[in-house]
């Protein structure tokens, strides 16, 4: 078939790969548990250090033990890289004056990124989709969570939005009243739960600008690759798995190789599109994997910055 000259069939991806724009990028991290684990981590932030994101944030357990890794996890980033850091941190089990003192170590250590949050109840107590209940003793909400914060030492406070609404919110709405009551309470920017229908993301977006608010909304993206384990995920948080992503899956339970290169074609789309809504920023959930992440940046234009490879691997 030839095509007149003046026809081009090209789709997001090559669009993307058209644009001279380098979007920013930043990557969530878990603490790991184990030597083997914290191998892998460090191989995934070597490998994604160099691509210069604007911060990468380490998530943050329920438990005590858990609460104590975030912490080594963080400082090592501060000790061994150039990269921001930012610490995830919840209102779950400890005292408001707990809680105030992990803010001020954080800021006297050197992080000045912390991702807000009110956390989900421990497992004992039923774990994500189970009552939350706040501590007398302890900070109830995000909000309140925010403001301790900010009275405490200027950081950047970053919360989590979600386009599909909490799942213990009533509606939409109230999810946006209540975001707003975090950007008054000192939030500089939302990231979003992960989500797979690109029409209710910028339907939520809309909806957040038409309420006023003005901080930017990253849209967090999370390749795909163990389904069985998404679905249950979803499931507990809120996030729908449409048809279309389930039918590229099927049948594929026992190949996980062609369930990765899956996942980094709908991933890679999915951000390629957004930017083609004007979307420049974007928050990957690495699961502490590098590959896929490290292949659906370079076709968003990101590249290595030779700086920050240097400070890396120093
Ligand atoms: C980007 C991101 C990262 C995350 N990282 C972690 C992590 O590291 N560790 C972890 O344990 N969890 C994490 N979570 C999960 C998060 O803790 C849960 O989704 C939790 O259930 C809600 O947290 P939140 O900060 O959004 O809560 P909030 O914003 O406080 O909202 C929680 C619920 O309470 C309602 N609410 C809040 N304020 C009010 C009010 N004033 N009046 C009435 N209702 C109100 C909200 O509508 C919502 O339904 C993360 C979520 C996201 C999106």
């Amino acid at each position: 078939m030839t095509l007149p000259p003046t026809r081009r069939v090209i789709g997001p991806v090559a669009r993307a790969g058209e644009r001279t724009a380098r979007p920013r990028v930043s990557f969530e991290f878990f603490p790991p548990k184990t030597p083997a684990m914290e191998e892998t981590l460090w191989q995934a932030i070597t490998r994604l250090a160099p691509l210069d994101p604007a911060f990468v944030s380490v998530t943050y357990g329920a438990g005590g033990s858990t609460r104590e890794r975030t912490h080594r996890t963080v400082k090592r980033i501060l000790d061994e890289t150039s990269l921001k850091p930012a610490a995830h941190l919840t209102c779950v089990g400890a005292s408001r004056e707990e809680v105030d003192e992990v803010i001020r170590e954080y800021w006297e250590t050197g992080v000045r990124h912390i991702v807000s949050l009110r956390g989900d109840p421990p497992p004992s107590e039923g774990g994500i989709g189970g009552v939350y209940v706040p501590r007398a003793d302890g900070y109830a909400n995000a909000t309140e969570l925010t403001k301790a914060i900010r009275g405490i030492s200027p950081f950047e406070v970053l919360v989590g939005v979600y386009p599909e609404k909490h799942p213990e919110s009533p509606s939409i709405e109230h999810d946006i009243d209540v975001l707003k009551q975090k950007v008054d309470a000192g939030a500089t920017l939302g990231i979003s739960q992960f989500f797979f229908d690109l029409d209710v993301f910028l339907r939520y977006v809309d909806k957040v600008r038409a309420a006023g608010i003005t901080i930017p909304i990253v849209p967090g993206i999370m390749p795909v690759t163990n389904f069985n384990g998404l679905k249950k995920m979803s499931a507990a948080c809120g996030t729908g798995i449409p048809g279309w992503l389930a039918n590229l899956f099927e049948g594929l339970d026992d190949d996980a190789e062609t369930r990765r290169l899956i996942a980094c074609s709908v991933a890679t789309e999915m951000c390629a599109k957004l930017q083609e809504q004007g979307f420049e920023d974007f928050h990957f959930y690495t699961l502490n994997r590098a590959d896929l992440v490290y292949a659906i940046c370079r076709v968003l234009g990101v590249r290595e910055n030779p700086t920050a490879a240097t400070e890396a691997a120093a």
